[in-house]
């Protein structure tokens, strides 16, 4: 019996390197539904290759072209946000891949939970926003959530077979972006179109903006929090430019354990859809010879306040990793624009945080709510930035 994948984002970059993955093991996995927003184009391309059982487009003006390019093939098409949620719980998938961006991936991550459905994530925000209520419904449902994130695969990984043993604390690691060896008086400076340079990693542009203000880093501290258990003072960012240690786990003897390779996003992609074993792959291999050196620095929080104030959140706790991302997603939206300014976006954050009160053991209607007043306070702010 072959895996039956469902791929949520597949026309993004990790729902397309997936995709690559799956064809390369199609002895072992097959599409049952894959998902986008407004990439019509790709989706319709992807589904007359996979044939997945359904596909979805989240805006419902593309509906009549999907459907009309694949009315010869036996693929149920359907469109809209509420056909995203309802179908995530669609019988016949196996696993979820959850690669949308931003909040909107977290209802169908509920909804796929709360079916019983095993979870590949890559979409960071569902455990930013959601972390308690997530781990509560993962355990109701008896599900399984495996990380894509490559960090967060490798201290998966690194704690396969360790049960047992408590862990001391993790290390994360972080290239450090493009603007690492940048001053703070050039950082006032930078565009867009300079963060979408990013060094290492080939991602979508929401996670290369936050790859470069080092949000993406607190962004996974936070995750990492909910994943592995951990306390926010054994979560430990390192900055290691080479990007060959992928993160580390440190446990009680002092003994650390690193996962390394080659960055390529398809080696934890595959991790995941295939654990618990080990798949073949012609992924590049590392060679010692070629790397002189590893190096390693301590992150830079006045050059970057991003990561000061995803870990604020992260103490805080509640609603705030919440009201954090949201306010982050709107003004990473206006700095794409061009609207704002590379410091414009922290400063959005904080005033944001420091508005929105702080709820304790919040509801999933406390997280919408949150949300919502977050992402409504943040455009107001940058309204009066821009005015
Ligand atoms: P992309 O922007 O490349 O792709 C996002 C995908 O989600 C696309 O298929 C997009 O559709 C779809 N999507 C976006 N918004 C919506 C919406 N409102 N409703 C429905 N579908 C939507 O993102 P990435 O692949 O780079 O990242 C996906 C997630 O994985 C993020 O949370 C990111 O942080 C995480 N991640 C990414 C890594 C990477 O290497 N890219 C590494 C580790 C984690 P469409 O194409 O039609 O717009």
């Amino acid at each position: 019996m072959k895996k039956k994948i469902a791929i949520f984002g597949s026309t993004g970059s990790v729902g397309i390197q997936a995709l690559e993955v799956i064809a390369s093991h199609s002895d072992i996995f097959e599409v049952e539904a894959l998902t986008a927003n407004n990439n019509s184009e790709l989706l319709i391309k992807q589904a007359l290759k996979f044939n997945p059982n359904t596909v979805v487009i989240a805006n419902e003006s593309k509906y009549k072209e999907v459907k009309e390019a694949l009315s010869k093939r036996d693929i149920k098409v359907f469109a809209g946000k509420e056909s995203l949620a309802r179908i995530a719980g669609m019988s016949g998938i196996d696993m979820v891949l959850a690669a949308m961006v931003g909040y909107a991936g977290l209802l169908p991550a509920i909804k796929a939970i709360e079916a019983g459905k095993d979870i590949a994530l890559a979409n960071k925000e569902t455990l930013v926003v959601a972390g308690e209520l997530i781990n509560k419904i993962v355990s109701e449902n008896q599900v399984v959530i495996l990380p894509v994130d490559s960090e967060h695969s490798a201290i998966f990984q690194c704690l396969v077979g360790e049960y047992h043993n408590p862990v001391e604390k993790i290390y994360l690691t972080a290239s450090g972006g493009p603007f690492r060896e940048m001053s703070i008086e050039e950082l006032f400076y930078v565009s867009s179109k300079d963060a979408l340079k990013h060094p290492v990693w080939n991602m979508g542009a929401k996670v290369t903006i936050d790859s470069a203000t080092l949000m993406n880093k607190g962004l996974e501290a936070i995750e990492a929090r909910w994943l592995f258990n951990m306390k926010p003072e054994q979560i430990q960012v390192i900055i290691h430019p080479q990007s060959i240690i992928h993160s580390m786990v440190q446990f009680q003897d002092g003994s650390i354990k690193a996962q390394m390779s080659l960055p390529d996003m398809k080696l934890p992609i595959q991790y995941a859809l295939g654990f618990p074993n080990r798949l073949t792959s012609d992924f590049p291999r590392f060679d010692f010879m070629n790397y002189k050196s590893f190096t390693f620095e301590q992150p830079d929080m006045k050059k970057f306040p991003n990561l000061a104030l995803a870990f604020e959140a992260l103490r805080k706790g509640g609603n705030m990793p919440c009201v954090l991302n949201a306010a982050n997603e709107i003004a990473v939206e206006a700095f794409l624009k061009d609207r704002i300014g590379f410091f414009d976006i922290p400063d959005v954050i904080e005033k944001t945080m420091h508005t929105i009160s702080n709820i304790q053991n919040p509801s999933y209607q406390d997280y919408v709510e949150s949300d919502n007043e977050a992402r409504k306070l943040a455009l107001s702010l940058i309204k009066n930035k821009v005015n």
